[in-house]
């Protein structure tokens, strides 16, 4: 028996409503998943991580990878929406009282949309402590100019947590100094120098540019102590990794189950296609390496919920997952022959959608990097 089996039951009877069709009409449309996201807030899933004290049901990571895991596992996707869940990390764990107060009830409820978090930049990419977006403090605000890139549903977000940088790289003793993060209110700041435009790329993603022109900030969002925010940034990080291997767990228990159903019942030279075991390894293969990617999800959770801060596993654990759901993509497009490219079968959405748990929200290279420096103890390679 798996861990909350009854949110899990739950969560699959919610999904049943948005079967491939829906999934296949907003990826047409580019469209934002506005019903789906609908009935997730509704039934207060996308408030797990929030204590009861601030509304939230408070449930805990374990149920949280088993609500992603199990909307992925229902071929739906949960990116549109998945941040709403973790984003507020940062403010839960380093934000003031007052500003737990003021913010989290409203986002536990969803009247408040907290999913747009604003690090990545054209110009640094990986490398964050590179990041040239700057606030400069005058008296009571901060005046923030900049830009960031591939901040995923700042269109669909009310509230953005952004990093940026408040005393110039050249003037801090650690490269990583210097880096404060923020709570910013979109709604008030569109229009007064914050303007967004959407990236269009090869799965429905709503991801964004988003620049910031002398847009006025109030002191009182700075979250923390100014300077400390990448070690902020940093430490919300575990929790999002490992709740993305869930959604890839998901996504390749999926594409097994249609892959083996479809080799049982698909007829070529008068059998079906998965007598053959160049069909049937691949499929077997993916669901041996997607069984050990969830051991290691498990095994992060444990830690997590342990109260340690698992680095390496869950590290591991997302890339192993994001490894595992590719290559069962791979299985699942290879079984299906010429059906795998037609739109109606949602594989190639699969395919397409996955694919990006290699690269977002970090690459394969930087956690074996992490892993080589923090585990191994090998030299830092950048
Ligand atoms: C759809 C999508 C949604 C995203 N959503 C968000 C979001 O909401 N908020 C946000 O802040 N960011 C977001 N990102 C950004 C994402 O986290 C970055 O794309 C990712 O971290 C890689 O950075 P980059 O694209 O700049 O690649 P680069 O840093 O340019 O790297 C390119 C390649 O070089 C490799 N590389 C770079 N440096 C090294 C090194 N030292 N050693 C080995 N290999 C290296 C990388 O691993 C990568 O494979 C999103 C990205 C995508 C595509």
């Amino acid at each position: 028996m798996e861990m909350h089996q009854d949110i899990r039951e739950a969560v699959a009877r919610l999904c049943a409503d948005f079967p491939g069709p829906y999934w296949r009409r907003l990826d047409a449309e580019r469209a934002y998943p506005t019903e789906f996201v609908r009935a997730l807030t509704e039934q207060g899933y996308l408030s797990a991580l929030i204590p009861e004290d601030y509304g939230g049901t408070g449930l805990g990571l374990s149920a949280a990878v088993a609500i992603l895991e199990e909307i992925h596992r229902a071929g739906c996707n949960a990116s549109a929406c998945h941040a709403q869940m973790y984003t507020m990390g940062t403010l839960l764990r380093h934000g003031s009282e007052a500003q737990k107060r003021r913010w989290l009830p409203g986002i536990a409820s969803g009247a408040l949309r907290l999913q747009a978090f604003g690090v990545t930049e054209p110009t640094s990419g990986t490398n964050t402590a590179a990041i040239r977006t700057f606030a400069r403090r005058e008296g009571d605000r901060y005046i923030v100019s900049g830009q960031k890139i591939w901040t995923s549903r700042a269109e669909h977000s009310d509230l953005m947590i952004l990093l940026a940088r408040t005393t110039p790289a050249a003037e801090v003793a650690k490269k990583t100094d210097g880096l404060s993060v923020f709570l910013i209110d979109m709604r008030a700041a569109k229009g007064k120098g914050l303007r967004i435009s959407p990236i269009r790329t090869m799965m429905n993603h709503s991801t964004c540019e988003v620049f910031f022109d002398e847009v006025e900030v109030p002191a009182e969002n700075l979250i923390g102590e100014e300077g400390k925010g990448f070690r902020y940034i940093l430490s919300g990080m575990n929790a999002e990794r490992i709740l993305i291997a869930a959604e890839c767990i998901g996504d390749a228990k999926w594409l097994i189950d249609r892959a083996a159903r479809y080799a049982g019942e698909r007829e070529v030279f008068g059998r079906p296609i998965g007598m053959n075991q160049g069909i049937a390894f691949p499929i077997a293969a993916a669901y041996a390496r997607m069984r050990a990617a969830e051991l290691m999800v498990h095994e992060a959770v444990r830690r997590y919920e342990a109260g340690g801060n698992p680095g390496a596993e869950a590290n591991m654990a997302k890339m192993l997952a994001a490894e595992a759901s590719w290559e069962a993509a791979e299985a699942a497009m290879q079984t299906f022959g010429g059906f795998a490219f037609a739109e109606e079968y949602d594989i190639e959405r699969k395919f397409r959608e996955t694919r990006l748990y290699q690269v977002a929200p970090i690459s394969t290279n930087l956690i074996l990097s992490y892993l080589a420096e923090h585990v191994l103890g090998m030299p830092r390679s950048y």
